[in-house]
């Protein structure tokens, strides 16, 4: 089948540049903008000021979201194609790449929570793949199920978003239900231990992703910072009911990674002191594996480091082979992110 020869030769890593638009307040402070993004040629440029010389740098992307771009428009054009995959039965995972404060939550989650089963414009990845796909399973005529999960991974650990909270124990013991994580025997992965929701609407979805964005919220007033060295990674995952042929029955399964990556400035500082370099050197450890994995997959490398991290093991089963994965990696265009954002080019850079 010339078709399916095609698609492994393809490169199956997407990466695109996403610019936030200047907040008020740095609106108001006049900051200056050292990004411009042009779209069409799919470009980011970046001014820099090096010994009193204007120094332009420029990096080209799959493609470029400057700072007016709509989350919907984001959607149809980069994530809803990776989402059709998933629905053919194919593993795909979307990571949202960037230092914190650049809009990757923006991106994934959305900015108000949608009551309902209506999208705001401000509405992000997550619910809008949760739409589509209840929209294409709904018009496909067939059995099918979807489940979702919903965990946290930090330093190195596995907690589960979705968990039921249990009043009687303190808060400290209710983060910390154990989960394992394993492999079958045919490459699949399976984390012991987490609680995966079957979900038969849109709707429930939303009071799901608010549970766990709320437990993230907890978490974030007992360890400041703690969401912006964590990664959040909600799967989705749909078996289809393709046909019956006498006993047998053929189910199509496919799983959705929506990944809401650690804030990229814990790669590039140091920042080992004290009690932090455990830390540091754990969050540094699953985003440059992270790094390295993609590097490889583009590469076609004949080795793949998964085993590296916790978070490449968990994605495992979801990133190379015939697997599609797009990221999306995000800037803030003030002056102020200068060297982050220049870090964060060349990370995205260096994936394609
Ligand atoms: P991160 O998750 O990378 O730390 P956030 O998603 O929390 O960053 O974004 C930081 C702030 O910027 C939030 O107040 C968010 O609403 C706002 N923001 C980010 N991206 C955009 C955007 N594209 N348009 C408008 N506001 C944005
Ligand atoms: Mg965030």
């Amino acid at each position: 089948n010339s078709n399916r020869q095609d698609r492994d030769k393809e490169t199956n890593v997407q990466v695109l540049l996403r610019c936030r638009p200047l907040s008020d307040d740095e609106q108001r402070l006049n900051v200056p903008k050292v990004i411009s993004c042009n779209e069409h040629k799919r470009e980011v440029s970046v001014s820099q000021n090096l010994a009193n010389k204007q120094v332009d740098r420029i990096f080209t992307f799959d493609k470029v979201f400057g700072p007016k771009a709509q989350q919907r428009s984001i959607y149809d054009q980069a994530i809803a194609p990776v989402v059709n995959e998933v629905l053919d039965g194919f593993n795909c995972t979307v990571f949202a790449y960037g230092q914190t404060g650049t809009g990757k939550t923006y991106t994934m989650e959305g900015g108000r929570r949608n009551k309902g089963g209506d999208l705001t414009a401000e509405a992000g990845v997550i619910p809008r793949a949760v739409r589509q796909i209840f929209d294409m399973l709904e018009a496909q005529n067939a059995d099918y199920s979807v489940k979702v999960t919903f965990l946290e991974l930090y330093n190195e650990e596995i907690t589960d978003l979705l968990a039921p909270e249990d009043n009687s124990r303190s808060t400290e013991d209710r983060q910390k239900k154990p989960i394992s994580l394993m492999e079958d025997g045919k490459g699949c992965v399976v984390l012991r231990g987490l609680e995966e929701e079957a979900v038969y609407s849109v709707n429930e979805i939303h009071s799901l992703l608010e549970q766990g964005a709320a437990k993230r919220r907890t978490a974030d007033t007992l360890l400041n910072k703690h969401s912006s060295r964590s990664h959040s990674i909600f799967t989705i995952t749909v078996h289809i009911k393709e046909a019956a042929v006498g006993d047998e029955e053929l189910i199509k399964c496919g799983k959705l990674n929506l990944v809401d990556l650690a804030g990229s400035e814990n790669i590039s500082r140091s920042g080992a002191r004290e009690g932090r370099a455990r830390e540091a050197g754990e969050i540094n450890k699953s985003l440059l594996t992270l790094g390295r994995v993609i590097n490889a997959l583009v590469e076609h490398s004949a080795h793949i480091p998964y085993r590296d991290s916790k978070l490449t093991r968990l994605l495992r089963d979801s990133l190379g082979g015939k697997t599609k994965t797009c990221i999306i990696a995000t800037v803030s265009p003030s002056v102020h992110c200068l060297e982050e954002t220049l870090s964060t080019l060349d990370y995205a850079c260096r994936a394609k």
